[in-house]
């Protein structure tokens, strides 16, 4: 497959099912376990995961694949069961071993896939807002991004395109990709600002009052740079930590944000890198906007105590 409108569309279908099964498991009462890290993770996320590795690897044999979630030994024997249920009811033809998918990587490549099954698991299990993300780069360079977002607004499920180069588009699961771009707002005080519902931090709150900003929204996941690239808002400030910020989480909207012609740095203006599974940067968080207001962002985070 070398097309990159085949490319497009191939995600696309793709995150439509995927999100199908995660909107399925919504009406299941089932199991959710605790990762290392503390954060949660549902049977969703697993089934999401365990589809989307499957295609990848079907589609992009000679390809590494980088995803979140790894395969826990204290499921529950019915997990599997539901999950083909699911898989059933939703006419997906699986017959692997799951344990063998979920902890697919593919082989040494360059070329890398990331997987974030559910971004956002813990606004999923609260019936918020959530989103299924995938990235693709050829050694550190991103090429490619793909976002689901179920229930985006009146239109239904989005699906955000990104391609190096070429820009970045939604459909609403159509055959029809519409660019987007990112706002043309240049007053700091007027701008919309996406922040974190769950992983927070006192000094982002400090910013928006010092800042003058009223109008804010917190909701989870990756669905802040979707808003950045379609306009829908402005600014986005992320308190984070490289030791828990991941590839998968940061790759699909950095790419977007950029091709809708807005900017991703960290707090020092230097790009988010993404070597293999981690993303590297030189200050406590990033900050992701129009382009416009972004160096009058910054100069007021310099004042900001940050902790
Ligand atoms: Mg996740």
């Amino acid at each position: 497959m070398t097309s990159n409108n085949e490319k497009s569309f191939l995600l696309q279908r793709i995150l439509q099912k995927a999100l199908q099964i995660t909107e399925w498991f919504k009406d299941q009462n089932f199991k959710s376990y605790l990762k290392q890290d503390k954060s949660p993770v549902t049977l969703a996320d697993y089934a999401s995961q365990i589809y989307i590795i499957s295609k990848l690897r079907k589609y992009f044999p000679d390809d590494s694949i980088i995803a979140e979630e790894k395969y826990i030994d204290t499921f529950d024997p019915d997990a599997e069961k539901l999950i083909k249920k699911c898989f059933k009811s939703l006419n997906i033809d699986l017959n692997l071993d799951f344990k063998d998918i979920i902890n697919y990587s593919g082989v040494v490549s360059d070329y890398q896939w990331t997987i974030d099954p559910i971004d956002g698991t813990l606004g999923y299990q609260q019936g918020l807002s959530y989103a299924i993300g995938i990235g693709y780069m050829k050694s550190s360079d991103l090429l490619f991004s793909a976002i689901g977002v179920p229930h985006y607004n009146e239109l239904g499920n989005a699906f955000f395109i990104a391609e190096k180069g070429r820009g970045a588009k939604i459909s609403y699961g159509d055959k029809r990709f519409n660019s987007i771009s990112v706002s043309k707002k240049d007053n700091l005080q007027q701008a919309r600002i996406c922040i974190s519902l769950h992983y927070n931090k006192p000094w982002v709150f400090d910013f928006v009052k010092e800042a003058g900003i009223t109008n804010s929204l917190q909701i989870d996941s990756m669905l802040k740079f979707c808003m950045i690239a379609d306009g829908s808002a402005d600014l986005y400030i992320k308190p984070m930590n490289m030791h828990n910020s991941f590839s998968w989480d940061y790759l699909p909207g950095t790419l977007l944000v950029k091709e809708a012609g807005g900017k991703v740095t960290d707090f020092n203006t230097k790009d988010v890198e993404f070597v293999n599974e981690r993303c590297v940067i030189t200050s406590p968080g990033i900050i992701s906007s129009n382009g416009l207001l972004h160096n009058n962002a910054l100069n007021l985070l310099k004042q900001i105590k940050i902790s």
